[in-house]
C-alpha cells in the first residue's frame, strides 16, 4: 500500500508572463509563490501536527483543525484548477465552449452568452474573499455555477469541479485596483474550454 503524503505545490503549466496583459507577471508569481503555496504550507503544517499527535498519543482540538484544514485543502486544491483553467490568450486562452460542455451550458442556461453574464454576476457578488466555479451534478445531469466563500463554504459535497475564479483580492488588487469587474471581464479572454470539456468528458465518462 503506498504510504501517506504531504500536499506539493503544483507548477503553473504556463509561463508567469503567459498570461499578460490580462494577469501580469508580478502579480501570477505573487500569487501562485506565495498565496497558493501559503496554503499548500497550511494544510500540511495542519497534517503534519495530526501525525505528531497520534505518535505522541495526544489529541487535538478537532473543531479547530478541521475547519482549518478544509479552508486550507480548499485553497489549494480551488488554485490548482484555476492555473489549469486558463491558458495564454489566443492560444488556448478565451472564446467559448464546444463540444458536450457548450451543450450543457446552453441548455440549463439559454446560450452562452447568458451563462457567461450569470457566471461574472456570481463572481462580482461574492461577498469579502470568494470565487465563482463551475460544477457539474451527475444525479440532475446539470452544471451548476456556484459562489464559494472563503474557499470552503458554499461547496456542494460531490459535485465535481470543472472551472474556477479566485477573486479574493490577492487575485486582482496588484493589476487591478479595486475594479473587480474588469479583472473578471479580462479572465473570460483566458479561459482554457479544452480543459473544462476534458474534466466534464471524465465526470461523464465513469
Ligand atoms: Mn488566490
Amino acid at each position: 500500500m503506498e504510504q501517506t503524503k504531504l500536499y506539493e505545490l503544483p507548477p503553473l503549466p504556463y509561463a508567469y508572463d503567459a498570461l499578460e496583459p490580462y494577469i501580469s507577471e508580478e502579480l501570477l508569481k505573487l500569487h501562485h509563490d506565495k498565496h497558493h503555496a501559503g496554503y499548500v504550507k497550511g494544510a500540511n503544517a495542519i497534517l503534519t501536527k495530526m501525525d505528531k499527535a497520534r505518535a505522541d498519543g495526544t489529541e487535538f482540538d478537532t473543531k479547530a483543525t478541521f475547519k482549518e484544514l478544509s479552508f486550507q485543502v480548499g485553497g489549494n486544491v480551488l488554485h490548482t484548477l484555476f492555473w489549469k483553467g486558463m491558458a495564454p490568450a489566443g492560444k488556448g486562452g478565451g472564446g467559448e465552449p464546444t463540444g458536450i460542455l457548450a451543450t450543457k451550458l446552453i441548455e440549463e442556461y439559454g446560450s452562452f452568452a447568458r451563462f457567461k453574464k450569470l457566471f461574472s454576476m456570481t463572481a462580482n457578488s461574492v461577498e469579502g474573499s470568494g470565487w465563482a466555479a463551475l460544477a457539474f451534478c451527475k444525479k440532475t445531469n446539470r452544471p451548476f455555477i456556484m459562489q464559494v466563500e472563503k474557499h470552503n463554504v458554499n461547496i456542494y459535497p460531490n459535485f465535481r469541479l470543472l472551472l474556477a475564479l479566485d477573486v479574493w483580492e490577492h487575485a486582482y488588487y496588484p493589476d487591478y485596483k479595486n475594479e473587480r469587474g474588469k479583472f473578471v471581464e479580462a479572465w473570460w479572454n483566458l479561459v482554457n474550454w479544452k480543459e473544462a470539456s476534458h474534466l466534464l468528458d471524465m465526470i461523464l465518462a465513469k
